[in-house]
């Protein structure tokens, strides 16, 4: 049984003060019930880079994993403005999100860039959670399982068979992602059966199993519930719904039927 993964994506928000107080609102309702959630689910928060340290630090013994938004594929090197896995490990980074569309369509990251960025963080043993979605005009084109799959295998080719097991995918359409359109969860189940397809066919059976595939795109705590009942989502990328501690948590406590 694959388990859940609620993942926060705080994007460029708060300063450190409003981290940690955020982070403390978290823990004090997280933790109360952290044994019985960590039987089925697992919850991760990504803070902007240059808040990693505080948050490593609000979030010292919590249940509550540490990820990162973005990383460069190199360690080290002349490239201003970048950090690095080894940089993020060394605060406690377990997860970092790639591909995420942002990144593509503001940043101009094409899929053999994601492609290096997710292999350098496989290589140093964080998880990537690559983020695949069509735009509005390629949904409304018909062309969403095309675009989904392309970015999919492009930005997880060359994987060494032991990292493949490692990797999470987030189905992201972009046309959801902040507009408060959200995918129908027969809508999202379509493509991450497509996904969970492509996957067995680029790693076998037992590998597309066991990888998590989340839903992203104006999740809430209204629809949560819904859409991670359904067999292939794994759980959710949450944007807007994870900077306030109470939405948050309610979407931590997703019910699965
Ligand atoms: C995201 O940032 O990955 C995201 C899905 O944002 P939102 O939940 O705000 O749509």
């Amino acid at each position: 049984m694959r388990r859940i993964l609620i993942a926060g994506n705080w994007k460029m928000n708060l300063t450190a003060l409003e981290a940690r107080v955020l982070v403390a609102s978290l823990r004090s309702d997280i933790d109360r019930d952290a044994a019985a959630l960590a039987r089925d689910r697992d919850v991760l928060i990504a803070p902007p880079a240059v808040l990693i340290p505080a948050v490593s630090q609000a979030l010292a013994g919590a249940s509550i994993a540490l990820g990162a938004q973005n990383m460069h594929f190199e360690d080290q090197g002349a490239f201003t403005g970048e950090v690095s896995a080894p940089m993020l490990k060394g605060f406690g980074v377990t997860h970092v999100i790639l591909g995420h569309s942002e990144r593509r369509h503001v940043f101009h990251e094409n899929d053999d860039l994601i492609n290096r960025k997710i292999l350098a963080a496989a290589r140093h043993r964080l998880t990537p959670i690559l983020c695949v979605g069509e735009t509005q005009h390629e949904h409304d084109a018909g062309r969403a399982l095309e675009v989904v799959l392309t970015q999919l295998q492009a930005g997880l080719s060359g994987l060494y068979p032991q990292h493949r097991g490692e990797v999470m995918v987030a189905y992201e359409p972009v046309w959801a992602i902040g507009t408060g359109r959200n995918a129908t969860p027969e809508q999202a189940e379509h493509v991450h059966g497509a996904i969970r397809e492509s996957l067995r066919d680029q790693f076998g059976q037992e590998i597309a199993d066991s990888i998590r595939i989340l839903y992203g795109g104006s999740v809430t705590a209204d629809n949560v519930d819904s859409l991670v009942s359904k067999p292939n989502i794994d759980g959710a990328l949450v944007g807007g719904a994870s900077l306030k501690a109470d939405s948050f948590a309610r979407i931590v406590r997703a019910r699965v039927d």
